[in-house]
């Protein structure tokens, strides 16, 4: 836990007891804060108590008397009808609103230069997670003391304090960046921009703008490493170009950077060091597959090599990664048919990635769908093979599918991975996949997303031990 000795002797009110608002209030504690914690969830109270936050009712509370207002990143700042009320309070008598993260920027920035630990920011729309661990995991591998939270699980507050030879490693959220005023990266990632979490940003231009306070802050010896593979963020690379002030590092999957990183057909050209030299193959790094994780790992490389990594170590890493369960996690093989995970693919966008991942698949989608439904994948639907629909969105997709790719209406995650074996075993493709990549959210069926994955996991593991496969066996054939 770092301690937050900012708000020394002052009252503080935490605002939203998830895993970051309950790393909050102990951390403001531990540094002397009078805290005042609460949650307009019963249940939220109680698991706040139990990890020994006590809770303090906000609505009683005289708010002059605040010297900050610490708000969980799922609780609307700048929109949201109404807005929440005690944001409207805080806002009316001028209470400081923040977050966690920025609790954690004022506290690095209070150490003195030479001891201050080095900060890498990853965001984006899509990839944030794979990258941040794989960063983590590169720089674990080459020996460095990374640390890795944020957005990815752990809240930043419960890693271990600041030491100077420290790398933290943050995925951030658009809402989290909102938060976090003086949060200065010496490497900041922008990954790519789709349209996505529009109505909490007021349109794209909202979204990108918090995106990009990812760059606010930074000297000039820091690093911006910014996506080119989608128009919106060459136009952010664009505008830092046009000002200049930090070390600016383009990265691409698919068209070469100039001095930055690129990826084109799996092999990594490195150009941070003036001309461009081919220094990784990516098509050997089994749990990165498609041009997505290219992307994502040419972000990794850029920002191992702002750290100062060589590129034989980041290589190492990028080969050893073992990847993040729920995206494209292969979960077994029985005979020549190969179970993909990709619950984590909650929209198109996701699954379109999966889909170009593989040249033919068993699909099985469905879930709560999103707006838009699944009209984007449409190029991809030769890829399918057969898609095995589930959840709320079984008719919508099926619409969609009808006369363009054979489907199954399976209702059940259980009964679409028992058909599409069934199909993948006799299928003529050498080694046919069973990609599970809903395009939809999974709440219809499932807790959430992590939920999903493991039952699909769990049917596969059953099947296995029908058809006489071990654990063990299954557990080599995804190292
Ligand atoms: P995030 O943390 O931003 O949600 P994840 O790393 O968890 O991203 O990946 C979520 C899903 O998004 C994956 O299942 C994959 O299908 C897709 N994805 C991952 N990286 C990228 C990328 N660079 N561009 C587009 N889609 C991606």
């Amino acid at each position: 836990m770092i301690p937050v000795t900012e708000f020394a002797g002052k009252q503080v009110a935490v605002l939203g007891l998830g895993r970051s608002g309950i790393a909050a209030a102990r951390a403001l504690t531990l540094g002397g804060a009078r805290v005042s914690a609460w949650d307009d969830t019963e249940a939220a109270r109680q698991k706040a108590e139990a990890a020994g936050v006590p809770t303090d009712d906000l609505n009683k509370r005289d708010w002059q008397n605040f010297a900050a207002l610490v708000l969980a990143p799922g609780i609307p700042l700048h929109f949201g009808s109404p807005p929440n009320r005690f944001v409207q309070m805080a806002r009316r008598v001028g209470v400081p609103i923040i977050g966690d993260i920025e609790l954690f920027a004022r506290t690095v920035n209070a150490i003195e230069p030479a001891l201050r630990p080095r900060i890498i920011g990853i965001t984006g729309t899509n990839g944030k997670s794979t990258t941040t661990a794989l960063i983590g995991h590169i720089l674990t591998q080459a020996g460095r003391e990374a640390r890795v939270g944020g957005n990815i699980g752990i809240s930043v507050l419960d890693l271990p304090p600041p030491q100077s030879n420290a790398i933290y490693v943050l995925e951030l959220s658009s809402y989290q960046l909102d938060l976090a005023e003086s949060l200065r990266l010496d490497a900041a990632v922008l990954l790519n921009f789709s349209p996505d979490h529009l109505d909490r940003h007021g349109g794209m231009e909202g979204y990108i703008n918090a995106k990009c306070r990812v760059f606010r802050n930074q000297h000039t010896e820091d690093h911006a490493i910014v996506g080119m593979d989608d128009a919106w963020s060459r136009g952010v690379y664009l505008r830092l170009r046009n000002r200049s002030g930090r070390r600016l590092c383009p990265i691409s999957a698919g068209s070469a950077s100039g001095s930055g990183v690129c990826v084109i057909d799996g092999k990594l050209y490195d150009g941070t060091a003036g001309r461009s030299v081919k220094t990784v193959d990516l098509t050997r790094a089994a749990t990165l597959p498609g041009e997505h994780n290219w992307q994502n790992a040419a972000a990794a490389y850029a920002a191992c090599r702002a750290m100062g990594l060589e590129a034989g170590d980041i290589a190492d890493g990028l080969m050893t990664f073992p990847g993040l369960a729920h995206r494209l996690e292969t979960v077994g093989r029985i005979g020549r048919v190969r179970f993909v995970n990709d619950s984590k693919a909650t929209n198109a966008d996701a699954t379109q990635q999966a889909l170009k991942a593989f040249a033919r698949v068993h699909l099985i989608a469905g879930g709560r769908a999103k707006a838009g439904g699944i009209e984007p994948l449409a190029p991809l639907f030769p890829r399918v093979a057969q898609a095995y629909l589930i959840g709320e969105a079984m008719e919508s997709f099926a619409q969609t599918l009808s006369g363009k790719v054979a489907l199954t209406r399976s209702r059940t995650l259980e009964a679409a991975v028992e058909a599409a074996y069934a199909d993948a075993m006799v299928s003529p493709d050498p080694n046919p996949v069973v990609l599970l990549s809903p395009a939809a959210a999974s709440q219809d069926q499932f807790r959430d997303f992590e939920h999903r994955g493991d039952v699909f996991r769990e049917i596969v593991a059953r099947i296995a031990a029908r058809e006489g496969v071990t654990q063990d066996s299954i557990r080599e054939s995804v190292a």
